[in-house]
């Protein structure tokens, strides 16, 4: 492995935490940590089973659903990884968790903003704490990252998510509208450097500094949509101060005075010291932030601190109070979505909209921000796509069939994994039944698609893009 660069070791020497020795070591030593972290929505179906070829190895300790394993196995080739039973996602990132524990109260309803959302780490962890009647709006800005992160977003199945595809300051015509934003911003990478020693070579002080500057703007342009008393976090992968204590600084000390909006000292956070995580206080504003190095935890470099934005006597701004109706593209009839019904669990908890002929299911309760979203932003997707109808018929949606909405009494089919491969890299199958038409094909009784069965032939469903390629 390349070495470490000088010049980020000599800005590490007086920041907390930090031992030259082991942080060296620890990098040379070629360790590789794998976890992931289980969809709760659909632990019913995988009841933790572990994923092919490896073995959990223990809890990761600040995480409800997050587990180590013993090797890291061809995601690729598990039909659970494909129905969305859980995420891998790196172990100090699932922190989040913990921040959003100690500093919101998760059993309220609320509208909770990933900012840099792509691949979708950090909004499948947030879908799987928030309440059911809390909205997720799940944004990227980059256009070919979006994808990605709307596919993650099916797998993960859940009905009260939006992705959405703009850049930070487009937020600002949503004032005062978040209970929480999560700011894990696009860094200089330094924190993956064990996992992915190539980013070595990419690292430069001069990005470092222009990371800075970015997360600067991001902050900047998303603060207005903060609401007062409402919590923002930011996290980064980069151990530099210039992109973690110093933007803590920023935040707490300069925001105000560049945009009038200060979000004050951060919020300090309890920590088991059996974690190893450091706990750092900034120079400038004594802000509390929080170091994962991999010398003392088990996963790599990340950093984490949260804020809460000051109550202030501005009034209640009009988007809270705005009442919207939501703008279905097309009409549909009453009939049309009798035949969706029967397909979906508590159907009238949901409204529908019908885009480019398919009907969309959302939660009830999230009409008028669906309607407040669509009127300020670009929507990706939103809620779960159905399918489309033909002659009072649903043709169904994948999104429908690994949704969690989907009524149990569908007729499913179990097969082995070696079948659920041949169905997930799109080849033909043969379904050993008596079932015909549309039928759910499940692995170890997790949903991965569709099959419709015909007289003389079964019809494979699954997303032509999503297909796996190697073999
Ligand atoms: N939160 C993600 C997860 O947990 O899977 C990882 C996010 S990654 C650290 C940062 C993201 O910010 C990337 O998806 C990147 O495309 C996006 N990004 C890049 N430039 C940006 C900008 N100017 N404003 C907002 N996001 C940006």
């Amino acid at each position: 492995m390349s070495s470490l660069p000088t010049e980020l070791i000599r800005s590490l020497q007086n920041t907390k935490g930090f031992n030259e020795e082991a942080f060296k070591a620890v990098h040379q030593s070629g360790i590789q940590i794998t976890s992931i972290r289980f969809n709760p929505n659909k632990l019913a179906y995988s009841l933790k089973a572990s994923p092919t070829g490896g073995g959990l190895e223990g809890a990761v300790p600040w995480s409800s659903n997050g587990y180590y394993l013993k090797e890291r196995p061809s995601f690729t080739l598990d039909p659970l990884f494909h129905a969305g039973a859980y995420y891998v996602q790196e172990a100090s990132s699932m922190f989040l968790e913990e921040v959003l524990k100690q500093t919101v109260d998760l059993t309220e309803p609320l509208k909770v903003l990933d900012l840099c959302a792509a691949p979708g780490g950090k909004s499948t962890l947030i879908q799987s704490i928030i309440s059911a009647d809390s909205l997720l709006v799940s944004n990227e800005v980059i256009k070919t990252r979006v994808n990605i992160l709307a596919e993650n977003i099916t797998k993960w199945g859940a009905a009260n998510v939006i992705v959405t595809n703009n850049d930070p300051k487009d937020f600002q015509r949503l004032q005062n509208y978040f209970d929480v934003i999560v700011v894990d911003a696009p860094c200089s990478g330094s924190g993956l450097f064990r996992k992915d020693p190539n980013a070595i070579n990419e690292w430069s002080e001069n990005n470092v500094a222009l990371c800075a500057q970015r997360q600067q703007r991001i902050l900047s342009d998303i603060m207005p949509s903060l609401k007062d008393g409402g919590v923002l976090v930011y996290s980064t992968c980069s151990y530099s101060k210039a992109e973690d204590e110093a933007i803590a600084d920023w935040l707490a000390e300069e925001l105000k005075l560049h945009a009038g909006q200060a979000v004050g000292k951060s919020i300090q956070l309890k920590l088991e010291a059996s974690w190893g995580i450091v706990e750092t206080v900034s120079e400038g504003s004594g802000s509390f932030g929080y170091r994962f190095y991999p010398d003392k935890v088990k996963g790599e470099g990340f950093f984490i601190a949260a804020f809460r934005k000051p109550l202030s006597s501005v009034a209640i701004s009009e988007v809270k109070s705005q009442k919207s109706k939501v703008k279905s593209k097309q009409a549909f009839t009453a009939k049309e979505i009798e035949a969706v019904k029967p397909f979906l669990v508590n159907a009238d908890n949901y409204f529908y909209i019908k885009q480019h002929e398919e009907i969309i299911a959302m939660p009830l309760h999230l009409q008028n921000d669906l309607a407040i979203i669509q009127s300020s932003l670009y929507i990706k997707k939103a809620g779960v796509r159905l399918g489309t109808i033909i002659r009072n018929e649903l043709i169904p949606a994948h999104d429908l069939a690994v949704s969690c909405i989907i009524h149990p009494s569908i007729p499913k089919l179990d097969v082995d994994a070696e079948t659920a491969l041949q169905y997930l890299r799109k080849m033909d199958i043969t379904a050993e039944t008596d079932m015909k038409g549309w039928v759910l094909l499940t692995a170890q009784q997790l949903p991965i698609g569709w099959i419709k069965i015909m007289p003389n032939r079964t019809n494979n469903y699954y997303p032509k893009d999503w297909r796996i390629l190697n073999k």
